[in-house]
């Protein structure tokens, strides 16, 4: 039996050994596909990364799949059964680095607008591909920088489908129609170094802090809303002392990290994070890093295309969820349009013998086309 042109996609960009930012050739195998369709291709390196975006039209609306070709490396090869860059089936399921996250939906899209267009030569708006290598890293020069180039000319997506792998159990249970924020302190409590018995010459930094580490610990920030779950607050790192039992420490280092609904952004967060700070009366110095705000896609024209064709294929209704971590539609959602996330079971990603199932990939490519009739269809 010959491949479906899904699954032959899907394996030949997982053949190429794209471990994140490297490429490998991933983009140009789509690159040509896209371009025998009348896309116009723009390649757009920013350091290490490829990215490219390409769009077919010049009217609005427009509506892009967004994705990333790089993976995560393949980890211990000891504790896989096929060999992660050789995509293999094994009882219906296909297996390799980025079968999941994010080679099949990358196929799956590609295959989806080759048959839309086939179909609806003439479709309404315009079809945008933003593919990038380095979602996998630390997302400086990929999605981002691709976000702010088309931003500056006034390019702006309306309407977009991140190919992550939204799903728990069956493709399509699970559309993810926006993100929490995160936000990251790094706190230093400043204290003065002595020795442990001598405790009147010296001012420890842990004991000054613990009230405070309470009290940030136990706040509730918010409860949520409809959307999203309350505001969370966890440390997952602290360090203080030299190791030796006989010396108070000059320092106490705590990081903390919140993942906010849309009830929170940064400001309020570091002003209520420093108003507690400020009453319990520390000595510190706190820098923040802010990995992304949240974002929500609610009831619109992409909502209704995409859970109506989940619907279609599935003959169930995908739950509306806004879970997990952060991905590259935070920064895609900065442009203001409407941004889901819709792609495979999530099971087995980032692990050893990451897989597919293959006729998941071939659900996700009647959802993807299905999406595209919806929105654009003549
Ligand atoms: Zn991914």
């Amino acid at each position: 039996m010959t491949d479906s042109p899904t699954l032959a996609l899907a394996k030949d960009l997982i053949s190429r050994q794209s471990v994140t930012p490297e490429d490998a050739g991933c983009q140009q195998v789509m690159i040509e596909r896209l371009k025998a369709l009348g896309f116009e291709i723009e390649v757009m390196v920013f350091e290490d990364t490829t990215n490219f975006w390409a769009r077919r039209g010049s009217e609005s609306p427009l509506f892009a799949f967004a994705g990333h070709t790089d993976v995560v490396p393949a980890g211990n090869l000891d504790h896989w059964h096929t060999a992660p860059f050789e995509p293999t089936i094994v009882d219906g399921f296909l297996y390799g680095r980025g079968a999941a996250d994010m080679k099949g939906s990358l196929a799956s899209m590609v295959v989806a607008v080759e048959q839309f267009i086939t179909d609806h030569p003439n479709h309404k708006g315009s079809i945008g591909f933003l593919i990038t290598s380095d979602e996998e890293g630390p997302f400086i020069n990929g999605t981002v920088r691709v976000v702010e180039a088309l931003m500056a000319r006034g390019e702006n997506i309306d309407m977009c489908i991140v190919g992550e792998p939204s799903s728990t159990e069956v493709v399509g249970d699970v559309v993810k129609n926006g993100r929490r924020g995160s936000i990251t302190g790094d706190l230093t409590v400043k204290g003065i170094q002595g020795h442990v018995a001598y405790p009147h010459l010296a001012k420890n930094p842990v004991h000054q802090s613990l009230l405070a580490i309470h009290e940030l610990a136990t706040t509730e920030w918010d409860q949520g809303n409809d959307y999203f779950p309350p505001t969370s607050f966890q440390i997952p790192n602290v360090h203080a002392g030299t190791g030796a039992s006989n010396v108070i420490p000059g320092e106490f280092k705590i990081q903390f990290n919140l993942r906010f609904s849309t009830e929170l952004n940064n400001e309020t967060i570091m002003a209520r994070i420093n108003d507690i700070l400020a009453k319990h009366d520390l000595d510190y110095d706190l820098h923040w890093t802010f990995n992304g705000d949240p974002f929500l896609t609610d009831t619109g024209a992409l909502l209704d295309a995409v859970v109506g064709a989940v619907d279609n294929v599935n003959q169930t209704k995908p739950a509306l969820l806004t879970t997990g971590g952060t991905s590259d539609g935070r920064f895609i959602a900065r442009m203001g349009g409407q941004v889901v996330e819709l792609g495979p079971v999530n099971a087995t990603i980032h692990k050893v013998n990451e897989c597919v199932k293959v006729a998941d990939l071939e659900k996700l490519t009647a959802m993807y086309q299905k999406n595209l009739e919806n929105l654009l269809a003549q």
